[in-house]
């Protein structure tokens, strides 16, 4: 059993050398949060099969019924906050030590953690909005449901006629180039890697971290499992994600809320 704070001192100090670190962040960080992780043993994608998205472009019936689960899920994503770990990262890239963070989450938070836009960069997408897979128009989720409510069907999107979907890239559906684009970059740049609640598991986004370390740019892994990247790491860190990040910072001499 690790002390919530062990390996912190440490973690600081790399901290403390970088000036453009990348933070790669999975659902783990975001668990904390209360939101469940799709992948894990219990998690939603053990209980139904997801919807891929030939199905979903191909079959109405799909489409409804993604519609249908993601309005179920809009309470609880209203609901969630950015813990103290998104708080830590934001304090990171605010203080200049971070230059962006790339996510597998789809859940906004660390943009609502006070990060800019233009440092997240979203390999999975946001389920938080829908968009026009035709003109990528944005489209809010309340008037997709209100439509819903009212005609028995999701809209079309009212400029081109698209299929509206949620703006999450589901499985199946292809990687967004730019994000990947921008993620190459920010990788190819940094002096500091950290991921922080990945399963490492999932591919393309998992090969970032990789693709820093092969670099020879310091690789530091946190998060409750051990992961298949564990020979790689220079640092591993399985205390939790809140606690330890906090007094990583706290150690560097800043003060979170
Ligand atoms: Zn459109």
């Amino acid at each position: 059993m690790t002390r919530p704070d062990e390996g912190a001192d440490e973690l600081a100090a790399l901290l403390h050398r970088a000036e453009r670190a990348v933070v790669f962040t999975g659902a783990g960080i975001s668990t904390e949060s209360g939101i469940p992780d799709f992948r894990s043993p219990g998690g939603i994608w053990t209980k139904m099969m997801p919807i891929n998205f030939d199905e979903f472009i191909a079959s109405k019936e799909a489409r409804r019924e993604s519609w249908k689960r993601r309005f179920e899920m809009e309470e609880t994503w209203n609901a969630v906050k950015p813990n103290p770990g998104h708080y830590a990262v934001a304090e990171l890239v605010r203080r200049g030590k971070v230059s962006h963070v790339i996510t597998q989450n789809i859940d906004n938070l660390h943009q609502d953690s006070g990060i800019p836009d233009a440092q997240v960069i979203e390999l999975h997408g946001n389920t938080r909005y829908a968009k026009c897979l035709t003109c990528n128009t944005r489209m809010e989720i309340a008037d997709i449901r209100a439509f819903v409510e009212t005609h028995g069907e999701p809209p079309d999107c009212k400029f081109c006629g698209g299929i509206i979907k949620t703006a999450t890239i589901s499985f199946g559906q292809a990687m967004p180039e730019a994000e990947m684009e921008r993620a190459t970059r920010a990788t190819l740049a940094c002096d500091l890697m950290l991921a922080i609640g990945s399963s490492l598991v999932v591919y393309p986004a998992a090969g970032f971290p990789l693709l820093a370390k092969r670099r020879g740019v310091p690789y530091v892994i946190l998060g409750r499992e051990v992961t298949d990247h564990e020979p790689y790491a220079d640092l591993a860190l399985h205390g939790e994600i809140g606690p330890t990040l906090r007094a990583a910072v706290n150690a560097l001499g800043w003060v979170l809320p």
